[in-house]
């Protein structure tokens, strides 16, 4: 075992601070990485501060990871020292459910294993994430990164670009579609980006008028403002297709009402209580879904799809001794649009 630098949580009060934690000596099949950058995802402050009740402390968080191999298992076939790589918001799973055989680890059959606050099959405990100089994972569970791309904008396509990118494809959104994007955060200016590279009509729906012009930049070819009724009546059943990003429960019916027959709109923000009538659904045969990021084969489709297509999140560069700070604004939403630390300030 090998003592890391990382930053942690021990408690859901308390602010993250420098903490040491082991990794695995590695085995025949794994990848061992330092990690030049993280993002920064909602879901490490939810983690933190135990919002979903299930953190366990100390909280190491950070499943938006690159950085470069520096050693390789005598397994590893697809990986050498010296590569750009990436790791994202799985480390592990079953490898034998049907959701595995399928590509679609993400929902293992009899759980995956989250990057960080998952059950560390190797050394006991749970598994430490991102926020750290250096860690092992399974070679199957770690991804390639294009070495066009400004590496520090590609981590939140770990999370955020594939939580975004999974839905569009799943439901086969092509050139020519009316896509809408339910708010603009970290996930929302990803979506923008990907509808509008798959050639689709996309629409940014918001709640602030102060958002248009930055939307239209990120690829929008229109902003409709869901307060404006008047709006809203006029994209009545229009869309094919909806990706909704907002973080937490709200009142889904009047997106409901801008779907065209047949259509979907998928959540992948709000975990919690959503509202929606039946009768919306029903009038329309229209469908309410939900998508949790995606596959590890899919996320590197993402991944080179990106690397064609010159896509990168919009980021903020922090060093890690920022980040209760940085936790702060991510909760006002303050930040355009994803914060990513340099993990070589954790060397200082
Ligand atoms: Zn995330
Ligand atoms: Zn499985």
């Amino acid at each position: 075992m090998k003592n890391v630098n990382a930053y942690a949580a021990k408690s859901n009060d308390a602010d993250l601070e420098p903490f040491d934690i082991e990794r695995r000596e590695i085995l025949a099949n794994d990848v061992k990485i330092e990690i030049d950058y993280c993002g920064v995802c909602h879901s490490d402050i939810h983690q933190v501060r135990n919002d979903w009740g299930n953190s366990k402390y100390p909280v190491v968080p950070g499943h938006e990871i690159i950085g470069h191999v520096t050693e390789v298992g005598k397994d590893v076939k697809n990986f050498k020292v010296g590569d750009l790589v990436g790791v994202g918001c799985m480390v592990d799973s079953c490898q034998e459910c049907q959701s595995c055989k399928d590509d679609l680890e993400q929902y293992c059959e009899n759980g995956m294993v989250a990057t960080y606050n998952g059950p560390d099959k190797h050394l006991g405990g749970h598994t430490f994430g991102g926020y750290s100089e250096m860690i092992v994972v399974r070679e199957k569970f770690v991804l390639k990164v294009p070495e066009n791309l400004d590496t520090k904008a590609v981590a939140p396509l770990l999370c955020a670009g594939i939580t975004t990118w999974s839905p569009l494809r799943q439901w086969n959104v092509k050139k020519g579609d009316k896509v809408g994007v339910v708010g603009l955060g970290g996930l929302g200016h990803m979506g923008v980006k990907f509808a509008s590279a798959l050639g689709a009509h996309t629409v940014m729906i918001t709640t602030s008028p102060s958002k248009a012009e930055d939307a239209k930049r990120l690829g929008a070819d229109e902003v409709l403002i869901s307060k404006n009724e008047d709006e809203m009546k006029k994209h009545q059943g229009t869309f094919d297709f909806i990706l909704n990003t907002v973080p937490v429960g709200h009142d889904t019916n009047p997106y409901v009402g801008l779907l065209k027959r047949d259509a979907t709109m998928t959540l992948v923000g709000a975990i919690d209580e959503v509202d929606i009538h039946g009768g919306g659904l029903i009038m329309g045969r229209k469908r309410l879904a939900g998508s949790l990021i995606g596959g590890i084969k899919e996320t590197q489709e993402m991944l080179d799809f990106c690397g064609e297509h010159n896509i990168v999140s919009d980021i903020e560069m922090i060093d890690i001794q920022n980040i209760n700070e940085a936790y702060d604004r991510v909760v006002k939403s303050d930040v355009k649009y994803r914060f990513v630390i340099d993990m070589k300030s954790l060397k200082k």
